[in-house]
C-alpha cells in the first residue's frame, strides 16, 4: 500500500481537534486491518492479535515511562476521563477540578456530583489560564480525601499546568490525582516516573494515531475501586469490557512510538513556527492578543483574540485556513468558550478568538500562508463591521 504523507489544502491548523495520522500509524493500522483474530482467542490468530496489542501497550508505556500493566485501553480520552472520575468518586465522593477542564471532565464531575452539593469543587485560574494553587490547597486541606483532576495542558490555549505542587498538595492530604493529558501526550516529553500522578487520560488521535482509541493510565497500587463503565467479558483486567479494537490500538502504539522518537526534534521546530505565526500577526495587527502568553504553553497552540472581529466571520473569510473558533468539542454550541471566560475575557473577546494548532506535519510555507490569510481576513471583517455600524 502506498501511504500518502499528509498534504492539506486548506492549511490544516486544527491539531488540537485532531491531528493527521502519522505515516507509521497509517501503515500499522492498515496491516492490522488485514489480519484476523480476537485478542481473547487462544488459537494462532488470537495470539497474533494479542501480541499486536501487547506491542502497542509497550510502545505507549515507553512513551509515558510507565509499565505496560498500568495501561487500560479505552475508546478515547472522554471514556478514560469518565472511567477515572467515576471510579474515584465512588470511593471519595468528592472531585476537585478546575474551571478550564475539557467537558469530558467537567460534565462528568457535574453529573457524578449532581444532587450532592458537597461533591464538586471547581478551582479558578488566573488571567493566563494557570490554576490557582492556593485555592486548590485550601480546598484539598479543608476537604481531605478526594480526586483532584487537573489537566496537564489546556486544549484551547495550550497552557500547561505545573502539576508537581498539585500532586504534593493532594497526596499530603490523602487525595488521588488524575490528569487529562490528552493535549500533552506525544507533543512534549512526559515521564511518569517524575510526574507522580495516579491516573492519566490520553487519546491517540491528538498525536497522530487513529480516532476512537485512547487509554487510561492507572498507577500500580492506586487504591481505586474497579468501577468499569462497560460490563461484559472482563477485558483489560476487568476495567473495560468489549473486544479490543486491535487496529486502533496498534495505530495508537505506532503513533506513540513515532512520537517518542521524533518529539525532541518536533517540539522546538513546531514552537518556532508558532512563534513565527504569533510574531507576524502581532506585528501586523498589534491590537490582537495571545491568550495565556505569559504561561508555559504547548509548542503548537496559539489562541489569539482579534478585537472587533468575530471568529465565525473571520473563519468564513479565510477558507484557505482550517482553524477553530474555540474548542472543537463544543462546536455547534453557540456559547462562548468557558475557558476564555474563566481567564477573564469578556464574552465579546472570547467570541473574537481563533485557536490555531500546529503539529508534526506543519510547514513554514503553510504558516506564512496562514499569516497572510488571517491578516487579510481580520482587516476585511473589521471593515465590514465598521461599515455595518456606520450604516
Ligand atoms: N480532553 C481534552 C483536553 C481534549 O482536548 C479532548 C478532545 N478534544 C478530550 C479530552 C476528549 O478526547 P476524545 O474526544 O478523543 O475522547
Amino acid at each position: 500500500m502506498a501511504v500518502e504523507t499528509f498534504d492539506a489544502s486548506p492549511v490544516y491548523l486544527d491539531y488540537n481537534a485532531t491531528a493527521p495520522m502519522r505515516p507509521e500509524a497509517l501503515e500499522a493500522v492498515y496491516d492490522a486491518l488485514q489480519a484476523v483474530g480476537n485478542a481473547s482467542s487462544i488459537h494462532h490468530h488470537g495470539r497474533d492479535a494479542a501480541s499486536r496489542v501487547d506491542r502497542a501497550r509497550r510502545q505507549l508505556a515507553q512513551l509515558l515511562s510507565c509499565s505496560p500493566g498500568e495501561v487500560v485501553f479505552t475508546s478515547g480520552a472522554t471514556e478514560a476521563n469518565n472511567l477515572a472520575l467515576q471510579a474515584a468518586y465512588a470511593e471519595s465522593g468528592l472531585i476537585i477540578t478546575s474551571s478550564v477542564e475539557h467537558p469530558a471532565v467537567l460534565e462528568t464531575a457535574r453529573a457524578l456530583a449532581a444532587g450532592a452539593s458537597t461533591g464538586l469543587v471547581t478551582v479558578s485560574v488566573d488571567e493566563d489560564g494557570r490554576i490557582d494553587l492556593d485555592e486548590l490547597r485550601g480546598a484539598v486541606q479543608e476537604r481531605g480525601a478526594a480526586l483532584v483532576s487537573i489537566m496537564l495542558a489546556n486544549n484551547e490555549t495550550g497552557v500547561i499546568n505545573d502539576l508537581a505542587p498539585v500532586v504534593e498538595v493532594a497526596h499530603s492530604a490523602g487525595a488521588l490525582v488524575h490528569t487529562d493529558a490528552t493535549q500533552y501526550v506525544g507533543r512534549l516529553p512526559l515521564d511518569l516516573d517524575e510526574l507522580d500522578v495516579d491516573l492519566l487520560s490520553l487519546s491517540a488521535h491528538k498525536f497522530g494515531g487513529p480516532q476512537g482509541v485512547g487509554a487510561l493510565f492507572i498507577r500500580r497500587g492506586t487504591p481505586l475501586p474497579q468501577r468499569p463503565l462497560l460490563l461484559g467479558g472482563g477485558h483489560e483486567r476487568g476495567w473495560r469490557a468489549g473486544t479490543l479494537n486491535v487496529p486502533g490500538i496498534v495505530g495508537l502504539g505506532a503513533a506513540a512510538d513515532a512520537a517518542r522518537r521524533l518529539l525532541d526534534d518536533e517540539a522546538p521546530r513546531i514552537a518556532k513556527l508558532r512563534d513565527l505565526l504569533e510574531g507576524e500577526i502581532l506585528a501586523q495587527l498589534p491590537e490582537s492578543r495571545v491568550n495565556g502568553a505569559r504561561a508555559p504553553r504547548l509548542p503548537g497552540v496559539s489562541s489569539i483574540t482579534f478585537p472587533g472581529a468575530p471568529a465565525d466571520a473571520l473563519l468564513a473569510s479565510m477558507p484557505e485556513v482550517a482553524a477553530s473558533d474555540g474548542s472543537a468539542c463544543s462546536a455547534g454550541a453557540p456559547t462562548p468558550s468557558h475557558v476564555l471566560l474563566a481567564m477573564g475575557l469578556s464574552r465579546e473577546a472570547a467570541d473574537s478568538t481563533i485557536r490555531f494548532s500546529l503539529g508534526h506535519a506543519t510547514t513554514e510555507q503553510e504558516i506564512r500562508r496562514a499569516i497572510d490569510a488571517t491578516v487579510r481576513a481580520v482587516i476585511h471583517v473589521r471593515t465590514v463591521m465598521d461599515a455595518t455600524v456606520a450604516s
